[in-house]
Parts: structure tokens; sequence; C-alpha cells
């Protein structure tokens, strides 16, 4: 990676992102409606697009998220405000960045 970095002159965001740890909880903090139906309100494309961590995949006519990789960015809890249950994980849970 190191050399890939130094030939381009620029770090991708996906190999920022590895050296972060994730201490994911057994309960999502985040909470999206499963059901089709449900999700009909929700700004589909958008979280599947916008999504830094891609936690929202598009399979067939629903969405399907799974937390464990979640940032806490916050952009899911504006985009899906009032349809999606946003928190943060438990005091000491969830990612941790590394800056080095
Ligand atoms: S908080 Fe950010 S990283 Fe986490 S699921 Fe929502 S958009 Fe993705």
């Amino acid at each position: 990676m190191q050399g890939a970095q130094r030939r381009s002159g620029f770090i991708r965001v996906e190999d920022l992102l590895q050296r972060d740890v994730f201490d994911v909880d057994e309960d999502p903090h985040i909470i999206v409606p499963s059901d089709p139906e449900a999700q009909k309100d929700l700004p589909r494309k958008a979280l599947v697009l916008l999504c830094p961590a891609q936690c929202y995949v598009e399979t067939g006519d629903r969405i399907v998220f799974s937390y464990e990789g979640c940032l806490e960015c916050g952009l899911c809890r504006v985009l899906g405000w009032g349809r999606i249950k946003w928190g943060y994980p438990p005091s000491g849970r969830g990612i941790q960045y590394r800056f080095t």
C-alpha cells in the first residue's frame, strides 16, 4: 500500500479506513425498516450510493442494511430522518479511528 501511495501521490479512502478498528456491539445502533413497504419512504438510492461504508445494499425491491462497518458519520440519520432509528453504539464500542 505505501508503495502505491508514494507512486500515485494520494491515499485512497479505502486504504485509510483499513487502519481503523471496529468493536462491534451485538445490538445494532441503527435500525432500518426491513419490510419493502416500510422502505418506500426511504431515499433508498441515496442511502446505497452515499453511505461511505457501503452499509446499504440494494437487493431486488428492498435495501439490506448491516451496521457492523458503520463509520458513524450520521449521513443516513439525515437522509432517513424519522424513518431510520439512529444512535451511537454504547460508549467505547463502534469504530475507533486510527490517524497514523
Ligand atoms: S452513519 Fe454513515 S457510515 Fe454509518 S450507516 Fe449511516 S451513512 Fe453509513
